[in-house]
């Protein structure tokens, strides 16, 4: 299975016990529903009168399963509240709070500062917002965890050289708590190839920042070879369609590529289809690195205790224990922070 047995302390007994590592994580799907509610009755926002009603449009459902869009579309509730710097904050706080709960101890989250400005806010008192949420949570839990800043696909390549400069003002190097580590672009893959963004990609790596990018949830093997080739990232979020090329396969190998695997989400969008096996397996087989990961804990209705007991049916606990220690290595975190 291309997972090396541990040699160091004994395996936990259960893969709920594993220590954690989160490599991609969503802020505007993973907001605990009991918080997002609240929040939106204080400021009177509640579409719907009940909280058990809010969750089903909170919560992607049965009948919503199989097509990015509709997953996307659960996405423009959590906006109506994440416009105010302090319901940022809160909500980033209590994100960390869940991940922890889950026995995860390094956390990366990311966030698409443009979609929070809305209300007025700067795209650096947004960044601002969520550092400051990931820092209150800091002071409670013994976790470690960073911001990738997101460019959005579908607001062009000029508006994502502005955000990857934010980005590069906020990071991690220039903080002495937490910083942005990462950029990454998300949304609508179609139309959009890796390659329009070459410029803003540059930005983020002569500014110190790791790079990430979704590639291959919507589209083929070609956007994640331009993803490697033209943009120089070194982890890849979902990749499923790479199974499709084995060259890629054995390209991601060589090179030490991560991909940032969120098996439940890529079923619930149609990545992978329905009754195939996920291609964690194969990227196993052939010794790509892998990170198990959430995305969106709330939109897909999911945790890190999940997603590793829905793999613990083919994986041992052991191989599960590996796969988050490898992962380590591979998070943008600066060493230094990820050491204390
Ligand atoms: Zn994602």
């Amino acid at each position: 299975m291309g997972v090396k047995k541990s040699s160091q302390k004994p395996a936990p007994s259960h893969p709920s016990r594993i220590q954690k590592v989160e490599l991609h994580q969503h802020v505007d799907g993973s907001i605990p529903v009991a918080l997002a509610w609240k929040l939106m009755k204080r400021h009177g926002l509640n579409p719907v009168e009940t909280m058990t009603q809010m969750e089903k449009l909170l919560i992607l459902q049965d009948q919503e399963m199989g097509s990015l869009l509709r997953y996307l579309d659960k996405f423009h509730y959590p906006l109506w509240i994440t416009q105010f710097y302090e319901n940022i904050a809160r909500v980033v706080e209590a994100i960390v709070e869940e991940a922890h709960r889950n026995h995860v101890r390094l956390l990366e989250l990311r966030y698409s500062p443009v979609i929070h400005t809305f209300a007025g806010l700067t795209l650096r008192q947004t960044i601002s917002a969520a550092l400051s949420g990931i820092n209150r949570a800091k002071k409670r839990f013994p976790i470690q965890a960073g911001l990738i800043v997101i460019a959005m696909r579908q607001h062009g390549p000029h508006i994502a050289k502005i955000l990857a400069r934010s980005a590069v003002s906020e990071g991690q190097q220039f903080h002495g708590r937490t910083g942005v580590v990462g950029f990454d672009v998300a949304g609508l893959e179609r139309g959009n190839p890796p390659k329009l963004f070459k410029e803003a990609y540059a930005i983020a790596r002569i500014g110190g920042l790791g790079l990430t990018i979704h590639a291959g949830e919507d589209e083929g093997p070609q956007a994640i070879w331009q993803a490697i080739d033209d943009l120089g990232v070194t982890r890849v979020g979902h990749g499923c369609s790479s199974v499709r090329d084995k060259v890629l396969l054995r390209r991601l190998a060589r090179d030490k590529i991560l991909i940032e695997c969120c098996i439940t989400s890529n079923y619930q969008t149609g990545a992978v289809k329905r009754g195939r096996p996920h291609p964690i397996f194969t990227f196993l087989e052939y010794g790509i690195p892998v990170a198990i990961c959430t995305d969106n804990t709330t939109v897909s209705g999911t945790n890190q205790t999940l997603e590793n007991n829905r793999l613990g049916r083919r994986l041992s606990v052991s191989q599960l224990a590996m796969i988050h220690q490898d992962a380590r290595h591979y998070s943008f975190i600066q060493t230094e922070q990820r050491n204390t």
